[in-house]
């Protein structure tokens, strides 16, 4: 669904991202993880070019989105991205929230995108919010309202950058579960977290960065219970 080939990112003389290659299948559940300042944040912006690559491709279902007549938009739109900080659009209610996207960027009629809208805030567990601003919500809720905007958009993979490291330990779980569900549903989702349980339990494959690089990896069991290199070692023995 999506190949990465040598991807390289620079900032001036600071070389973030060095030659890293991978490939995302639709239904991967993959978890990034790795020490702070390796680039994971990164990575994930240019898969969706919120950062300029300074080399490589990235290629989804086939079109480069690096090539001069990429579709930006319409390839960009296929991925949806949650950050740590949750980005509502404040002066929206959580369904305006939801609605806007579709109708302004889908073109889909009000009346559809309402209802849909609403059907996504029962899924996150929000139903009752609809008419919330998101400075009523908790950090928890308006994390999940940022989901279900990420699914308004019908992406075929979500990108969650710490989805949950700006929240209250009370309110992490709540937004796990969410993304849980959406793992149990089938949806294709790269995460980079620092949440190693859940790192173990949902995802299919890990990746461990360092410096720039994909350095090892694996399936969840392997990659923590049996690392094979040095640094990832050191790293998973730890964050536990
Ligand atoms: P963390 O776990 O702390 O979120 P990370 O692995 O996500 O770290 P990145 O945010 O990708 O790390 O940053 C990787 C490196 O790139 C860091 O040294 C950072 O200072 C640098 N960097 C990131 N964004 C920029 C930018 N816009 N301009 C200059 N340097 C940047
Ligand atoms: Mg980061």
């Amino acid at each position: 669904m999506i190949r990465v080939e040598h991807l390289s990112k620079r900032f001036g003389d600071l070389e973030v991202l060095k030659d890293v290659s991978v490939e995302i299948q639709a239904g991967e559940v993959i978890s990034i993880i790795g020490p702070s300042g390796t680039g994971k944040s990164t990575f994930l912006r240019c898969l969706n070019l919120l950062d300029q690559p300074s080399g490589g491709h990235i290629v989804v279902d086939g079109q480069d989105l690096m090539a001069p007549d990429a579709d930006v938009p319409a390839l960009r739109r296929r991925m949806g991205m949650v950050f740590q900080a949750f980005n509502l659009f404040a002066h929206l209610t959580a369904l305006e929230n939801v609605t806007i996207g579709p109708m302004r960027l889908l073109g889909r009629p009000e009346a559809e995108a309402r209802a849909r809208g609403r059907e996504l805030l029962g899924m996150v567990g929000l139903a009752d919010k609809a008419d919330a601003f998101p400075d009523e919500l908790s950090g928890g809720q308006q994390q999940r309202v940022a989901i279900a905007r990420c699914l308004s958009m019908d992406p075929e993979i979500i990108l969650f950058d710490e989805p949950t490291s700006a929240l209250d330990p009370t309110m992490v779980s709540e937004v796990l579960a969410v993304i849980r569900r959406l793992a149990r549903e089938g949806m294709t989702m790269a995460i980079v977290t620092h949440e190693m349980d859940f790192a173990r339990d949902v995802s299919t494959r890990v990746l461990y960065m360092d410096q720039g690089v994909i350095y090892e990896q694996g399936p969840p069991s392997q990659l923590f219970e049996a690392p094979q290199r040095e640094r990832t070692r050191d790293f998973i023995h730890k964050v536990r």
